[in-house]
């Protein structure tokens, strides 16, 4: 076997949405945000693990995701589209029934012509400035759209993972001013918002990252571990480099393993020379660069060659992870690549 395992524990993945679906609290309900391929681990797999343990709002970034996801799924549950109703969408999104969150007086007008009678939720910027219609674009439709009966109104908190951050408090505000009073299920907070207590929960939580283990959510249980095959090990002696540009230079005689995996696989090459690798929950240092293919690491300290190291599961998590390599855990999980054997456990509910 040349390349990593990746195995995703359904398990785990389950527990998570359940715990955050707890802390949603009661007569909250908990949906699932399953773009980007599942954050990296499969939205077929992940989606039906949810939706077997109770969840029945999906959300997904656009109409082509949805549409995968609907396969899937079959009738039943809910599929929200976050990027809203893009020219060309009309057919997936009114055949497949997919609910399309409009983000601006033209997505409504384009949703009113093409699709009138058919679902679809409201997008509202609260000081984000990213998607959703602003305060003046929402008073001039509001009265439009409410009569046409939308299945939800969101907006999305941009700093949440920072509790004490002064902008969560104005968006919720400026969320509870441009809402309060319509009689439509509303929606604010993602895995962040969730933590910061229930003011921010509203009817609906929408989380994604901390179900697939990942932080703000510190209580998540780790749900993807991979492992790299060693292919081979050297001896090095004091002064001998690792790797392209000889990067590292060895200060002592040691033992260098050499795994498969390396930046096309989502092992960004941010993480040469600093990141690690694990045997048994020893660390093993990543020496010189990371490769298209290949990482190096350090395994003097080892008292037996290894068979394989593992990056990422209880001993590393994805932002573990994140931090050596100056990014998040979000990049981490949607850049793991196609190559790695994909294990799935659990999950059968
Ligand atoms: C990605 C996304 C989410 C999920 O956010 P997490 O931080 O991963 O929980 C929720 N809502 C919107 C609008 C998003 O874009």
């Amino acid at each position: 076997m040349a390349t990593g395992s990746l195995t995703i524990d359904l398990d785990a993945l389950v527990r998570n949405w359940q715990a955050l679906d707890k802390a949603s609290g009661s007569g909250v309900e908990t949906g699932a945000v399953v773009k980007a391929d599942g954050y990296g681990l499969g939205a077929a797999q992940v989606a039906r693990a949810l939706a077997r343990a109770g969840a029945r709002r999906f959300f997904v970034a656009v109409a082509e995701e949805g549409a995968a996801l609907r396969e899937v799924l079959g009738r039943a549950p809910e599929i929200y589209v976050f990027g809203g109703h893009m020219p060309g969408d009309a057919d997936m999104l009114g055949d497949l029934d997919l609910i399309p969150m409009l983000n601006s007086v033209d997505q409504l007008t384009r949703h009113f012509e093409a699709l009138a009678g058919t679902s679809f939720g409201i997008q509202l910027d609260t000081g984000m400035n990213r998607l959703g219609m602003e305060p003046g674009e929402w008073a001039a439709v509001a009265e439009v759209a409410l009569t046409a009966g939308p299945k939800l109104v969101m907006s999305h908190l941009a700093c949440a993972d920072t509790p004490d951050h002064a902008q969560n408090r104005q968006q919720l505000e400026m969320f509870h001013a441009m809402t309060d009073g319509i009689d439509v299920p509303r929606s604010l907070s993602a895995t962040g918002g969730i933590l910061l207590g229930e003011d921010y929960h509203f009817d609906l939580t929408r989380p994604g990252i901390g179900l697939y283990g990942g932080l703000p959510f510190e209580d998540a249980t780790p749900v993807a571990h991979l492992s790299l095959p060693v292919i081979q090990t050297r001896e090095v002696e004091q002064g001998e480099s690792v790797g392209y540009g000889s990067a590292w230079v060895a200060e002592e005689p040691g033992v260098i393993a050499t795994v498969s995996g390396g930046y096309a696989d989502g092992l960004i090459r941010a993480m040469g020379n600093t990141g690690h690798l694990f045997f048994d929950g020893v660390p093993c240092a990543i020496v010189g660069r990371v490769s298209m293919d290949l990482i190096t690491v350090d395994i003097s300290h080892l008292t037996a060659a290894p068979k394989a190291l593992d990056i990422l599961g209880p001993d590393q998590s994805v932002d573990d992870l994140a931090d050596a390599a100056g990014t998040v855990g979000y990049e981490i999980l949607t850049s793991l690549g196609g190559r790695y054997k994909r294990l799935y456990t659990g999950g059968a509910g």
